[in-house]
């Protein structure tokens, strides 16, 4: 029997991936949607009329389903075994609720940033820091709480090059310092998100909160659990540009990285990338892409339209690697946002935490 699982934002951009999703998904079924009072009462069919971006028509399971108020947690009673959080509204509204619905002993996987930069909640990339999920013992300590717990997901252009980095680093060269420069695709921005005046023929050089998200996250998961929190690394300095492109969908992204004293070759990262394999991958969960790093050997490559859906659109796709004249190497890497940065990572974070056990069938 599969897992009933509700969405929370299930209407917006990243709820209806999940909801595509999640379609014939091995281990969950959709038996709960909420969103805004805007759309409660309608059925999700109506809710999302004229608004359904997802290729393909609305799974015959959820359209009828009734749309329910997401800022109610009493109507998920009992509908569901735990929910994915897609909710667009403020972090603190968003942090109370989260917490509300694990009080509740529904537990949240969440694609929101409210809840990324609490010490006892793990943010996750399963491929890196699949060990952080025992810090929801602690979690679940501190509040009393019995078979809720918050787990979240990191920003979505942060995927483009967190494995490749942290690949790297796990075969034993530290990296001290590294400039990020991101090209984000709109649908990162919701939906409807930014103006056609302002995309088309055009790059608009601001993402608000984007720039401070790339450079304080991958600190923490990169980071350890000591004394019942986790604990960011402070030996990484990173700087970070992130711009909006008129790209539909996949983030992509340029990096110069700086090596400590120990410095690989180009043919050493190349290696390290092609064999990198992890937890998702010796579990088979089902929504781990089977070779987490691709590189492409072509000189024009990755590119968003051509790229982003490798294997499921769960891979990181990388190319260009090359000497850099100020650091040490430079590359390009590319991820898809709405499934590897948002509804995708968020359900291999469900898959991995069913695995470990915290949450039950
Ligand atoms: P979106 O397209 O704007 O969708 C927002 C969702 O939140 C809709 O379902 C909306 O319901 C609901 N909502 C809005 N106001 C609400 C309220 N007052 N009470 C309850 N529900 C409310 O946004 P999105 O791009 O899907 O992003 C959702 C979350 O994921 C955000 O926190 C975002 O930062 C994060 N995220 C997005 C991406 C991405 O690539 N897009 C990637 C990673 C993380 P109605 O339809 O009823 O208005």
């Amino acid at each position: 029997m599969k897992i009933p699982v509700g969405v929370l934002g299930a209407t917006g951009m990243v709820g209806q991936n999940y909801i595509r999703l999640l379609e014939n998904h091995p281990w969950f079924e959709v038996n709960y949607v909420a969103a805004s009072p805007r759309s409660t009462g309608k059925t999700y069919g109506d809710a999302v009329k004229g608004r359904w971006q997802m290729p393909g028509p609305i799974p015959e399971q959820v359209r009828d389903l009734i749309v329910h108020d997401a800022n109610i947690v009493s109507e998920a009673l009992g509908k569901c075994r735990f929910i994915f959080s897609a909710l667009e509204i403020s972090k603190d509204v968003i942090r109370a609720l989260e917490d509300e619905y694990a009080q509740n002993d529904i537990a949240v996987v969440s694609n929101c940033s409210a809840h990324r930069h609490t010490a006892d909640v793990p943010m996750l990339i399963p491929e890196i820091n699949h060990n952080h999920v025992r810090i929801i013992d602690i979690q679940r300590k501190n509040h009393r709480w019995k078979k809720g717990f918050v787990a979240v997901k990191p920003n979505c252009s942060v995927q483009s090059y967190m494995t490749p980095i942290y690949a790297v680093i796990k075969a034993g060269f530290e990296i001290k310092r590294m400039i990020i420069t991101t090209m984000q695709a709109v649908s990162g921005s919701g939906y409807p998100g930014v103006a056609s005046l302002d995309m088309i023929d055009n790059i608009v050089p601001f993402i608000g909160g984007e720039e401070e998200k790339s450079e304080i996250e991958p600190l923490k998961i990169l980071g350890n659990i000591e004394n019942g929190r986790i604990v960011p690394i402070d030996s990484m300095k990173i700087s970070a540009h992130c711009n909006r492109v008129p790209v539909v969908d996949g983030h992509t992204a340029c990096v110069s990285l700086e090596f400590g004293d120990r410095k690989p070759h180009r043919d050493e990262i190349l290696k390290i990338w092609a064999d990198f394999k992890s937890l998702p991958q010796e579990l088979d969960l089902p929504s781990a892409p089977k070779q987490p790093i691709i590189y492409t050997d072509e000189e024009n490559r990755p590119q968003p339209r051509k790229d982003r859906d490798n294997d499921k659109a769960m891979a990181v796709t990388v190319g260009r690697l090359r000497p850099c004249n100020v650091f040490d190497f430079r590359f390009v890497g590319l991820s898809h946002n709405t499934v590897r940065g948002a509804a995708g990572g968020g359900i291999l974070n469900a898959e991995l935490l069913v695995k470990k056990g915290y949450i039950n069938p």
